[in-house]
């Protein structure tokens, strides 16, 4: 197969790993026989640099022209005391909305060989930790209507949280079609109790759920699932929520299983294209050092290959490589105890690509 991919090398440790999930997808190109194309598309701290925009018309063009998009992180000490528009992310938010991606897919997965990482009890991890948080991305309080104003002699603010039919139909399908790939489970997560997007969002994901008749729905309110996440996280397959309690609960969820550094993300929309990238930020406090962990970015292009182009022998030939590195004891510092050998970004990314061969 021929693909596109739009390289976003981003800033701080970005450019590090994505050389390295260059480095895979190169390697699993020569193996399967696929030529893999990769066009750099700027955005963030580069951009505003080079172009004063942290998403030039230029790379969102790029980014619509593939068949898919790859990125790293953005932002950095530098652009801190940008104007709003003018930020590092800011360019990250057009990008999503440009490409129309409303589903966010965030695998909370606990490696067996990181298991000292997790903050959690070995009696809970013991019964595993494997499942998704699928997030609505592109509605509620964060795109509704925010204003502050005097009132009475004070200030008061305001942030609109509304969803449609349509945005709730499309991001539930995508949680039902996911769990179809995994155990069959889907769990929504609303605060039907106390708030009318809530009650429109169970009402709508019921709906959906009657297309779905092999996956099992159920319900939980939000302040539940942040408790039972720590609780007993071995009962969830997949977690569909909000936009803002999906940023809540996937952070959480990353959390219990260790390094930042691990996990990976993808971004749907309608049609294949998707936005793959690690969970972390630009991590600048160890730019330049070689000791980025590269896995998250890896495993991000691995789930390119797997939701993207249709490669799943290829996505597993790329996790399996993942464990067989951490099997054999190799860390990079951020995943680093006693008895572990130690590698730099490089190392750990070359380590991957010769296990794939
Ligand atoms: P961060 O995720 O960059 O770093 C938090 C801590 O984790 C740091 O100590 C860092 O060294 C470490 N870390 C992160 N990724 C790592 C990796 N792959 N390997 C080893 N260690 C890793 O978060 P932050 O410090 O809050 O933010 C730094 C910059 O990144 C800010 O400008 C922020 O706006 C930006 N940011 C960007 C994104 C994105 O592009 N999606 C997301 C979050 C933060």
């Amino acid at each position: 197969m021929k693909k596109n991919i739009a390289i976003i090398r981003g800033d701080g440790i970005g450019p590090e790993i994505m050389a390295q999930a260059v480095a895979v997808l190169d390697t699993v190109a020569e193996k399967y026989g696929h030529t893999f194309t990769y066009m750099d598309a700027p955005m963030g701290g580069e951009a505003i640099d080079r172009f004063g925009d942290p998403l030039p018309k230029s790379s969102l063009e790029t980014c619509l022209a593939s068949d898919s998009v790859l990125l790293s992180a953005v932002g950095g000490p530098k652009w801190d005391n940008m104007p709003k528009d003018l930020r590092p992310e800011r360019g990250l938010l057009r990008l999503r909305a440009g490409l129309g991606l409303y589903a966010n897919l965030r695998p909370a997965r606990l490696f067996d060989e990181l298991r000292d990482a997790s903050p959690l009890k070995s009696s809970i991890i013991d019964k595993g930790v494997d499942f998704v948080v699928v997030r609505e991305l592109i509605g509620g309080a964060y795109f509704g209507e925010h204003s502050t104003e005097k009132l009475d002699g004070e200030y008061y603010a305001k942030d609109i949280m509304g969803y449609s039919e349509h945005e709730i139909e499309r991001i539930a399908r995508v949680a039902f079609e996911t769990a179809r790939k995994r155990r069959k489970k889907v769990c929504s997560v609303d605060k039907a109790n106390v708030l009318d997007s809530s009650k429109l969002w169970r009402k709508i994901v019921t709906k959906v759920a009657e297309n779905y008749p092999d996956v099992i729905l159920s319900h939980m309110y939000v302040d539940n699932c942040a408790m039972q996440i720590v609780r007993d996280p071995s009962q969830f397959d997949v977690i569909v929520t909000e936009n803002l309690f999906g940023d809540i609960l996937s952070d959480e969820a990353s959390m219990i299983t260790g390094s930042i550094g691990m996990i990976p993300s993808s971004s749907l929309g309608d049609g294949t294209r998707g936005l793959y990238e690690p969970i972390h930020g630009s991590a600048p406090d160890i730019a330049g050092t070689d000791s980025a962990n590269p896995i998250g970015m890896i495993l991000s292009a691995a789930m390119m290959l797997r939701y993207s182009f249709d490669m799943p022998e290829e996505a597993d030939a790329v996790e399996s490589a993942v464990n067989s590195i951490l099997q054999e004891g190799f860390r990079t510092g951020d995943t680093m105890s006693e008895g572990k050998m130690r590698l730099g970004c490089i190392d750990t990314g070359m380590a991957i690509c010769e296990k794939i061969k």
